[in-house]
């Protein structure tokens, strides 16, 4: 018998063939519909247990398969594998869409959340009816037929425009070379990005050195290449992407793609597109979108001007540069780090021994939050390298299966994220617990060497560790808001503070070991990563910050009255910008993040998470990094939450009072005063 078809706690991956999968997905659906048919069917009247609860656990095998399926496809896949995610996508999207346009389900759903005052709901349940509620009305569940008809249209006709746009975006990329033939032309390149730039050269019979708009070839050029006048043409045909008035322009493309948001979100009755995004996500509204973004700018932007001018002086001592344009920031700024730092990986490496990061990570999980991890060899797994882990507490309850998949190989994607297999739930007096997997691709050990972690990888080990916790600390009824089923700008916080223990006297301590001589890493050279870590954090945060404002410019008012793209960006960037503009660049035309991919009104995440988390971990640092307190306030009021309420009321639970920006604004070097 199919093996997926089956009831299985742990994936029965040894047993799994691949033309297992089309079946079991086939037949998981057919179930799936008909757990939805039952719902709708009922002639009893509509009630939160006989609609949105058995709503809740329809699908459980579908979700099982489909876990197991797509991880397998992003961790060890082939040509087979890929080929079956191609027929099954389709299926699965189309199931999902007959369940958002099923009237009769929406129609019990409508019912019960009109009642939802009456019902005596727990503040769980009232958050997953209108979690479910939304999912229909923000589709249009609610309008009337000729406006539902106008919605499809403009999603169909969006759907094709964010295609053209990345499409154009990246025909100009690959369009675009840099053919060398004069060796002085690559000067300064480190000889790994010159080989690379010799090799793609001759693998098109050419002679020399040829450089891409690729970031693999683009940014060590930018970093490193001594020629001026070649970084400035580099520079130029970067920001120029579809932005030259020709077939691949995306001028046109930002107008309609903003002007169809728009429209969209008034029709669904929003005031502008980021009021229909922000609803769900913890910043709610633009408003508070916008003092956050211009609170850090303000204070940031006086750190900024003194780091450009600190670069701008170095630049002309070094070489008598009189003006510093966008082609020189990443040159003179690589420069600048190494005099001030001189601090490479190869130094660090040896103190970050993957096994003892690892050992150091569980370390640090018992301390805070009593979490003892066993190694344990009887559970099936995908691949002989992924090893697996029994998760207990400290009154040995059982709380997760941990798998985790460090290096790369052939069939695994680049990268590293973290996963689930099975996701937590409580039914019938059970807490189902949850299975957790960590994928990485890090340096792997030679023959002579054990596996040595850069200090980034040591970082990111921790970062996918905390959205692990998050996972394997789930606590909910629910499995749609189990674990890291969270809004979007707030599922960064337990990966992004798990890292801050890297940099930790009291941490390292525990775990940052010389592999040969057992010598606990130098505290002088922890105290040189988090100053390099701190390098130009001003200017960084300021060009993040004029992404956000952009980002925001397009989407949080009317934009009918844009007409030109560049003329629009200019007014935007004008209280951000360093650096002289260029006439000839445009960023919008080429910003796929928000064009292409689903980041709309999402830019300012990026620094929300960060000043969420520096807040959160300055608490930490008040009562100490392994304080049992904070850390039971953190698991019993984030960690385990997931989605089942607002996250401003958990993080105010946990913190004491809303986020603030004074905590990322010390941890980045902001608040000094300088000369
Ligand atoms: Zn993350």
């Amino acid at each position: 018998m199919n093996p997926l078809l089956k009831k299985f706690d742990l994936a029965p991956f040894s047993k799994i063939k691949n033309e297992h999968f089309k079946p079991a997905f086939l037949k998981a659906i057919e179930d799936a519909r008909e757990e939805i048919h039952v719902i709708t069917s009922n002639t009893d009247a509509p009630t939160f247990e006989n609609t949105i609860t058995v709503l809740e656990f329809s699908g459980q095998q579908l979700d099982r398969i489909s876990s197991v399926f797509f991880n397998l496809n992003s961790a060890e896949t082939n040509e087979e594998i890929q080929k079956i995610a191609q027929e099954v996508s389709p299926l699965l999207a189309e199931f999902s869409n007959d369940i958002t346009l099923n009237k009769d389900l929406f129609k019990r759903i409508k019912k019960v959340y009109q009642q939802r005052g009456e019902l005596n709901l727990s503040i769980e349940q009232s958050t997953l009816l209108k979690k479910r509620y939304k999912s229909f009305s923000r589709n249009g569940a609610n309008l009337t037929e000729d406006k539902k008809k106008r919605l499809r249209e403009i999603d169909a006709e969006l759907s094709k425009l964010n295609l053209k746009f990345g499409e154009n975006v990246l025909a100009e990329t690959n369009k675009y070379e840099m053919h060398l033939i004069d060796e002085n032309d690559v000067d300064g390149l480190p000889n790994g990005a010159k080989e690379a730039a010799a090799q793609l050269s001759k693998s098109k019979d050419k002679k020399g050195w040829l450089i891409t708009l690729d970031y693999p070839s683009y940014i060590p050029f930018m970093k490193y290449a001594k020629n001026r006048e070649l970084r400035k043409e580099l520079s130029l045909a970067f920001g120029s992407k579809s932005f030259k008035g020709d077939d691949l322009d995306n001028q046109e493309t930002v107008l309609k793609i903003t002007r169809l948001r728009h429209e969209r979100a008034k029709l669904l009755g929003y005031a502008t597109h980021a009021h229909f995004v922000l609803e769900e996500r913890m910043a709610e509204t633009p408003k508070k979108v916008h003092s956050f973004l211009n609170e850090l700018l303000e204070k940031a932007k006086p750190a900024a001007e003194r780091e450009f001018k600190q670069l701008e002086s170095f630049a002309k001592e070094l070489d008598g540069i009189e003006r510093l344009e966008k082609w020189d920031g990443s040159y003179y700024s690589e420069k600048l780090k190494q005099k001030l730092f001189n601090l490479d990986d190869e130094q660090l490496k040896p103190y970050f021994k993957l096994e003892n990061v690892i050992e150091g990570v569980f370390k640090v999980a018992e301390k805070l939050f009593g979490l003892q991890f066993e190694q344990v060899f009887d559970i099936d797994k995908y691949h002989e390298e992924v090893k697996t882990y029994r998760v207990q507490d400290a009154e040995k309850n059982f709380i997760a299966i941990f798998y985790a998949d460090f290096h790369p190989r052939a069939g695994k994607r680049g990268g590293a994220w973290m996963t689930s297999f099975k996701s937590q739930w409580k039914k019938d007096n059970e807490n189902v617990r949850p299975h957790i997997s960590n994928v990485c691709n890090f340096t792997p050990s030679t023959e002579t060497k054990p596996s040595l972690l850069t200090f980034n990888e040591v970082t990111t080990l921790f970062h996918e560790f905390g959205h692990g916790l998050h996972g394997m600390l789930a606590n909910t009824t629910y499995p749609s808001l189990s674990g890291t089923s969270v809004y979007w700008d707030f599922v960064e916080l337990p990966s992004q503070v798990l890292e801050n223990w890297c940099y930790e006297k009291e941490a390292l301590e525990l775990f940052a070991k010389h592999y040969e001589t057992g010598e606990v890493i130098p505290m002088e050279l922890v105290q040189k990563i988090k100053e390099s870590a701190a390098f130009q954090e001003g200017m960084a945060t300021l060009r993040q910050l004029s992404f956000g404002l952009l980002d925001m410019s397009w989407h949080g008012a009317d934009p009918t009255d844009i007409t030109n793209v560049k003329a629009h960006e200019t007014v935007v960037f004008s209280g951000t910008n360093l650096y002289p503009d260029t006439p000839e660049t445009c960023m919008s035309t080429a910003f796929a993040h928000i064009f292409q991919g689903g980041y709309s009104s999402g830019y300012y995440s990026y620094k929300w998470a960060e000043v969420l988390d520096a807040d959160a971990f300055a608490y930490f640092k008040e009562e100490g990094i392994f304080n049992k307190k904070v850390a039971a306030k953190f698991k019993n009021h984030v960690l385990s939450k997931g989605g089942t309420e607002n996250p401003m009321v958990l993080y105010k639970r946990f913190r004491g009072a809303e986020p603030k920006v004074e905590a990322l604004l010390e941890r980045a070097g902001l608040l000094e005063e300088g000369t």
